[in-house]
């Protein structure tokens, strides 16, 4: 009956771990999908410093053109300015590339949060509803233990160890029972002698083959 109860609750015990974790493991894979979204913006707001310096540089390149003596010179200038113009096109691109997946990374963080949240509370439901099952079985489990100590004190102290010791050696069970000449705990025949003197309700018999006290069981 302890045993059995232990066992329930320990399963119980194991399936909060499980919701633990669970969460856990959401928790991570929103941080992991908030950091990219951090390393995202970062990239664009380096992109946009690149493209503030070359706006410059078209500006500076813009102003010295006004003082140019030499068609050389000129050309020189013009190429710089072109090129600018170039490297802003790709930079406005890379910038607007970023936006979109900042936009996609925003979308899928929001859900996944919103998805944590659902989970933290159905969690909190369910690791409520297991603690207490687990603190109905440690009462079950100690009026058990109460009921068996009022037992234990009525029995004779001979009978008290020897059913100790089979408890321990059988995993808990020092009883079997007996039905048509046989001990169900270990499935073996009992000798017709001793069966028949479970009839007659004089003492404690034991299986000769587990040892264990046979209560008889008739059909
Ligand atoms: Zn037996």
């Amino acid at each position: 009956m302890i045993d059995s109860l232990k066992v329930k609750q320990s399963g119980l015990h194991e399936e909060l771990n499980e919701i633990a974790q669970t969460i856990d493991a959401s928790r991570e894979e929103l941080a992991a999908m908030q950091a990219g979204l951090a390393r995202l913006e970062q990239e664009k707001r380096d992109l946009e410093v690149n493209h503030a310096a070359e706006l410059e540089n078209i500006q500076r390149a813009e102003t010295n053109m006004k003082e140019i003596k030499t068609n050389k010179e000129f050309q020189a200038v013009g190429r710089e300015i072109t090129a600018a113009r170039k490297q802003i096109a790709d930079l406005e691109e890379r910038v607007l590339q970023k936006i979109g997946q900042i936009e996609e990374i925003s979308g899928a963080v929001a859900a996944k949060s919103a998805a944590l949240e659902e989970l933290s509370e159905n969690s909190g439901r369910r690791i409520a509803e297991k603690q207490s099952e687990i603190e109905n079985i440690q009462q079950d489990i100690d009026s058990d233990i109460a009921r068996r100590e009022t037992l234990t004190k009525e029995m004779p102290a001979s009978l008290v160890k020897r059913f100790a010791a089979l408890r321990d050696q059988r995993r808990g069970q020092a009883l079997a029972i007996a039905r048509d000449g046989h001990c169900l705990g270990c499935n073996m025949h009992l000798p017709p002698q001793l069966y028949n003197n479970l009839f007659k309700y004089e003492e404690l018999l034991t299986c000769p083959h587990c040892q264990r006290i046979l209560i008889l069981k008739q059909q």
